[in-house]
């Protein structure tokens, strides 16, 4: 069989955003090369920077044609002194999550060997997936009367969405048992009071009942945060609402050690973009230190995409080899400041890209 070519929009962005994706592209090179395939990088202009200079965040041509690619890989957007005329901050990776209408954000948590925890556990191998186009987000671009009595929000869940979004999640505990996760989904929701979320249940046991083969149950959110502290252990698959998964998937990178090791993809049936969870860290920027591992996580979980996509062992390989590389790297050292090392980003991403296989 050929060597396989793939295309991939590369949206660097501002602060550490070039730096990230640099370093991810160290070790993209090597999985390429070691398990056979080529990916042709599209660079996209967008972010607070291009703000600037032209007065739009991401052109209309740009994001058009990001969505011709196999995948987009992103860094990070955005600079706090650079506001639109409504003070928000430049964000067009949401603007791209709302063109491409890309339903789901998926951010796996897990504690690899030589990063250290706030919790007493050594066990944390999860995945949350945020829903991102409804829920309690569903009336943010409602018309509001101006009130200085009350204001009120909006959730809003729908059929199709959740079925969209729970298939995603048993698919995905499917994936992960085959890497030796216990395969099972919880839902997290607050069925308990919301008519929204009891709504939301019924659906997720209609779906659940499809996948007899994955475990599945329900817990309320309170709850739920609870046991994510104190019994981490217990959780493979974690599904929920917008801004519940907002505020989980942040627990979940806080208990395995912050923002440098958490990687995300935003994803719809046919789009999705790769980046980590951080943001641009103006305070260490320009300065070669920033961790690069959410970015290289982030490159292998788009790997997997594009591997599960087009049948693509030789991708499906590679992500596997960059997650184990990452994991050895980050058990014997070089590791950056945030971890307590005193490596450089380029030392680690070179490390790993060695330890590519
Ligand atoms: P945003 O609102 O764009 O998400 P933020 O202000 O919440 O951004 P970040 O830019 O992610 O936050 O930075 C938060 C803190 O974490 C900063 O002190 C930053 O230096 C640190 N940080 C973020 N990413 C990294 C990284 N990859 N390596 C090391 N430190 C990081």
């Amino acid at each position: 069989m050929g060597t396989s070519n793939y295309q991939i929009a590369l949206l660097k962005g501002d602060g550490i955003g070039p730096e990230v994706i640099e370093a991810a592209m160290t070790v993209l090179q090597r999985a390429g090369s070691v398990h056979g395939f080529n990916l042709y990088y599209q660079n996209v202009d967008a972010g607070a920077q291009y703000y600037q200079r032209t007065g739009e965040s991401i052109s209309a041509a740009s994001m058009e044609s990001i969505g011709k690619a196999d995948a987009v890989l992103l860094g990070a957007m955005g600079l706090p002194n650079v506001r639109k005329p409504d003070g928000t901050e430049i964000a067009p990776q949401i603007d791209i999550r709302e063109h491409y209408k890309l339903f789901a954000s998926l951010r796996p948590a897990k504690l690899f060997k030589g990063v250290s925890g706030p919790l007493r556990t050594e066990s944390v191998d999860m995945l949350v997936i945020r829903e991102t186009t409804e829920g309690l987000f569903a009336g943010r671009h409602d018309r509001l009367e101006p009130s200085d009595s009350s204001v009120s929000d909006r959730m809003t869940i729908t059929r199709e969405t959740c079925e969209k979004l729970f298939e995603l999640a048993f698919a995905q505990a499917r994936l992960r048992r085959r890497q030796g996760s216990p395969g099972h989904v919880t839902l997290f929701d607050k069925a308990n009071v919301l008519r929204s979320n009891a709504f939301m249940r019924k659906i997720f046991d209609e779906v659940a009942a499809r996948h007899p083969d994955i475990g599945a149950d329900r817990i309320y959110i309170d709850a739920g945060s609870m046991m994510m502290v104190m019994n981490p252990a217990r959780f493979d698959v974690i599904v929920t609402e917008n801004v519940f998964g907002d505020i989980v998937s942040e627990i979940a990178a806080g208990i395995v050690g912050g923002l440098g090791v958490a990687p995300s993809a935003d994803v719809s049936k046919e789009h999705a973009v790769f980046q980590p969870c951080h943001g641009t860290a103006p305070d260490i920027a320009g300065k070669g230190i920033a961790n690069p591992v959410a970015t290289i996580l982030s490159a292998a979980m788009m790997l997997d995409w594009i591997g599960e996509r087009h049948s693509d062992t030789s991708c499906l390989n590679a992500a596997a080899s960059i997650r184990t590389a990452t994991a050895r790297v980050l058990e014997s050292g070089p590791r950056t400041r945030d971890l307590a090392g005193t490596a450089s980003s380029a030392e680690v991403s070179v490390a790993i890209a060695a330890a590519v296989l």
